[in-house]
């Protein structure tokens, strides 16, 4: 009785961003969960869904040695009901990853729910490196009045900056090498926006990635971080999140930079 939960979702193929969340829930709950399950629904090709890491023994080990005191791993009766799923994501499926992604913010949305409603925790720790599917993920929580806290954690990121993904594992050692631009490259706004346009500060952004070659930018915008408006410009706004998607060879990946003005 009165014991409290701490839920950490995922789609598995863990890592040290991943660890953290449940290194956190382990802080702040008696009983953490962790969910693995590779979703479909918020998958646009079969192709990546395919090819998405899937190491469950492994998972579960670094899973224990976290702390994680039981690990969910639903198959895909779970998804079986999605097609009644009736939930508009509204805004923040016109943007970005939501533009990018038709329906992957309302599979997320399903999963997320269901997720809930089947290990009602208290706390579900999610991370900023997803910042447009954290936004998601409360717009949804408050709207179906789930009544979960939702507990933001900071980006991992490796050692020269590259954040932390599963996907980074599809990288082959070239395309590896060069990854950490994305960050360097979000850095140099984080450091200029004062100085440039919104528009400039875009271009250097492409210039900086496509020095190294092998790099297509799928966005780059600038937003309010509270709500993911997109700026053209900066001056109206004191907490911004600058997000991009890039594609380095066949790896998807994305990565964003908040700014407190
Ligand atoms: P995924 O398995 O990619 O769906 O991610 C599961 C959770 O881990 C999501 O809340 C992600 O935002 C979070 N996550 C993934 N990578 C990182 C990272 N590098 N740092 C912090 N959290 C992360």
């Amino acid at each position: 009785m009165g014991k409290t939960i701490g839920f950490v979702p995922t789609m598995g193929a863990l890592h040290a961003g991943h660890l953290a969340l449940v290194e956190r829930a382990r802080n702040e709950n008696d009983i953490v969960v962790c969910s693995i399950y590779v979703n479909p629904l918020q998958f646009n090709n079969t192709s990546d869904l395919n090819l998405y890491p899937r190491v469950l023994e492994s998972d579960c080990t670094m899973l224990e040695a976290a702390g994680c005191d039981m690990v969910f791993t639903p198959d895909d009766t779970i998804i079986s009901d999605s097609a009644g799923f009736e939930y508009e994501v509204g805004y923040l499926d016109t943007v970005m990853e939501g533009a990018f992604r038709p329906g992957h913010f309302k599979g997320v949305a399903y999963i997320v729910k269901k997720l809930f409603e089947i290990v009602a925790p208290h706390r579900a720790y999610f991370g900023e490196k997803d910042y447009q599917q954290l936004a998601v993920v409360r717009q949804m929580n408050s709207y179906f009045k789930l009544g979960v806290n939702i507990v933001p954690c900071l980006t991992v990121r490796e050692p020269d900056g590259l954040a932390m993904s599963s996907r980074n594992t599809r990288l082959n050692h070239n395309e590896r090498q060069i990854a950490p631009a994305i960050y360097k490259a979000l850095l140099y706004i984080k450091e200029n926006i004062s100085h440039f346009p919104v528009t400039g500060l875009k271009n250097k952004f492409e210039e900086i990635l496509f020095s190294h070659g092998l790099f297509s930018v799928e966005y780059i915008e600038i937003c309010n971080a509270e709500t993911l408006e997109i700026l053209s410009n900066t001056t109206q706004c004191k907490n911004i999140v600058v997000c991009t998607a890039v594609n380095l060879g066949n790896v998807r990946l994305i990565d964003n930079i908040k700014i407190n003005l």
